[in-house]
C-alpha cells in the first residue's frame, strides 16, 4: 500500500519529524530505529536522535517513512547531465568525444544557468545533499554552477575543469591555458571554498592525465594544497586510456605514479574509478590516504572494468560512491549500489574475488558516512547523530514493493527494506531531502 503525501513537509528548521530511522554510526555499525522522534533545532542541527516516547510538543508523522542521512555523490559532472543514457556501447575515449567534449564546449553561462539549477534538483529528487562535481572550462559558467547551488540549498564541491592538452579551448597555446586555467581556479576558489560556513567547497579539477600536462597536474596539486580545497581527477579507468597515460609519461612507473610525482595524493585527492591498479598503487593510495570514487554504473556502461572493491577495502583505501552521470546513466545512488552489488556479484561468480558480499547496510554505509569521511565531513554529516548538521531524506519503501496493494510482511526488517531500496529502487521514494534542515527543491 502507497502511503499518503503528508500535505507540507517542514521547509526550514526547526521541527520535530517521527518516523522509521536508519543511519550509520560514527563508532561503527548502524542504528534502526522502528518509531523515532528526530528533533532539528533552530540552526539546522540534529538535537536529538532517539526512539519514540510520546513527548509532546508539535510533531511532524512521516509514519512509516525512514528517515536516512542524506546520499554522498562523490562525482559528478553537471555539464553532461542532459546526455545521460546515450552512448551504450562505447568506449570511454570515444564516447568523450562524441557525446561530452561538444556538451562541455557548448557549456556557457546561459546553459549553465538553465542545466545546474535542474541537476541540483534532480539530484535532490534522487535522495543526493551532497555532491561533488565537475563543471566545465570556462569560468563564469563555474560562478553560473556555484550560484544555482548556492541558491538551491544542495551541499556541493565544484571544480572547472583543467586541460591543457586536447583542450578545446582552441585558440590558446598551451602555455597559455595552463596560466590562464590556474589564475582562473586559484579565483573561483577564493570566491566559493567555505561559502555559507563551508556548505560550498572547491575542489581544483584537472581532468586526467590524458588531458593535462605535468606542469599542470603539479600545479594544480600545489594551489589546491595551498588553498586547503580538494583536488579531483580520474585515475585507471580505462585500458585504452591507461596505454595512453604511459604513452605520454613514460617515465612514471604506472598511472598513480604520475599523479604521486605532480604531489596530487594525499587526504584531499578524489579520485574516481581507480579500476586496473597494481598491488603498488593500492598500497601507495592507502599509505598516501587518497580517495577512490568507486562509480560502479559507470563503469558497467562504458565497459571500463570491473573494480575490485573487497581488495581496495581490506588494503584500507578511503572509498565512496559516485554516479558519474553522464557515463552513469542514472543520478540516484540507490542504483549506484545496486549496480555495484552486481559487479561484486560477478567478481565472485567468475571466481575472482572470494569476499563475502556487502550487505545492504554496507553499502548504505559507503553512500553516506564513508563518503562524509572521504571528504573530511564527517564531523558534520554522514550519519544521523546528535550534534551533526541535518542533511537527511524520508524515503517511502511502500514504492518498492513487488506487488502493488500488497504489504510489507510481518518480518521485514531494515535489511530487507534496504535490500528493496538498492535492488528495487523508485525513483519517486525519495519523498523529501534536507540540508540543513532546509528542504530542498527537487
Ligand atoms: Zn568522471
Amino acid at each position: 500500500m502507497t502511503s499518503p503525501v503528508p500535505m507540507a513537509l517542514p521547509e526550514r528548521p526547526p521541527f520535530t519529524l517521527r518516523a522509521a530511522v536508519f543511519t550509520p554510526r560514527q563508532a561503527g555499525g548502524h542504528m534502526h530505529l522502528p518509531d523515532a522522534r528526530v528533533e532539528v533545532d533552530a540552526a539546522g542541527r540534529l538535537a536529538s536522535v532517539a526512539a519514540w516516547e510520546g513527548a509532546p510538543g508539535e510533531v511532524i508523522d512521516l509514519r512509516p517513512w525512514l528517515l536516512m542521512p542524506g546520499l554522498v555523490d562523490l562525482h559528478a559532472h553537471l555539464p553532461q547531465l542532459p546526455n545521460a543514457g546515450v552512448g551504450a556501447g562505447l568506449d570511454l575515449l570515444t564516447w568523450l568525444e562524441r557525446y561530452i567534449f561538444p556538451l562541455e564546449r557548448e557549456f556557457d553561462v546561459a546553459t549553465a544557468e538553465e542545466v545546474a539549477p535542474a541537476a541540483f534538483r534532480a539530484f535532490a529528487r534522487a535522495g543526493t545533499t551532497t555532491v561533488v562535481a565537475y563543471g566545465a572550462l570556462w569560468a563564469d559558467s563555474l560562478d553560473a554552477c556555484f550560484q544555482a547551488a548556492e541558491a538551491h540549498g544542495i551541499r556541493a564541491v565544484i571544480g572547472k575543469v583543467m586541460m591543457d592538452r586536447l583542450s578545446y579551448d582552441t585558440d590558446r597555446d598551451p602555455r597559455e591555458v595552463l596560466e590562464l586555467s590556474l589564475r582562473q581556479s586559484t579565483e573561483l576558489c577564493a570566491r566559493w571554498h567555505g561559502r555559507d560556513d563551508g556548505r560550498l567547497l572547491y575542489a581544483f579539477t584537472p581532468r586526467f592525465a590524458v588531458s593535462c600536462s605535468a606542469e599542470m597536474l603539479a600545479a594544480s596539486a600545489r594551489a589546491a594544497k595551498e588553498a586547503g580545497a580538494y583536488w579531483q581527477t580520474h585515475l585507471s579507468e580505462d585500458r585504452g586510456e591507461i596505454a595512453e597515460v604511459s604513452r605520454l609519461f613514460p617515465d612514471a612507473t604506472d598511472y598513480t605514479d604520475v599523479y604521486d610525482r605532480a604531489g596530487g595524493l594525499g587526504r584531499r585527492a578524489i579520485l574516481a574509478h581507480a579500476i586496473h591498479l597494481s598491488e603498488r598503487e593500492v598500497a601507495r593510495l592507502a599509505q598516501a590516504g587518497a580517495v577512490v570514487v568507486h562509480c560502479p554504473s559507470s563503469n558497467l556502461f562504458l565497459a571500463s572494468g570491473a573494480m575490485p572493491l573487497a581488495r581496495y577495502l581490506s588494503a584500507g583505501i578511503r572509498i565512496g560512491l559516485g554516479s558519474d552521470v553522464a557515463a552513469g546513466p542514472d543520478a540516484p545512488l540507490f542504483s549506484v549500489m545496486r549496480a555495484g552489488a552486481y559487479t561484486q556479484n560477478a567478481l565472485r561468480s567468475a571466481g575472482l574475488t572470494d569476499a563475502p558480499p556487502l550487505a545492504p547496510a554496507d553499502w548504505l554505509r559507503l553512500g553516506t558516512l564513508a563518503g562524509a569521511q572521504a571528504l573530511g565531513l564527517d564531523d558534520r554529516i554522514g550519519s544521523l547523530e546528535a550534534g551533526k548538521e541535518a542533511d537527511l531524506i524520508a524515503v517511502d519503501p511502500s514504492l518498492t514493493l513487488p506487488l502493488e496493494g500488497v504489504g510489507a510482511r510481518a518480518h521485514d526488517g531494515p535489511d530487507e527494506v534496504l535490500s528493496r531500496l538498492i535492488f528495487r529502487a523508485h525513483p519517486a521514494m525519495v519523498r523529501g531531502a534536507w540540508v540543513r534542515g532546509r528542504l530542498l527543491p527537487a
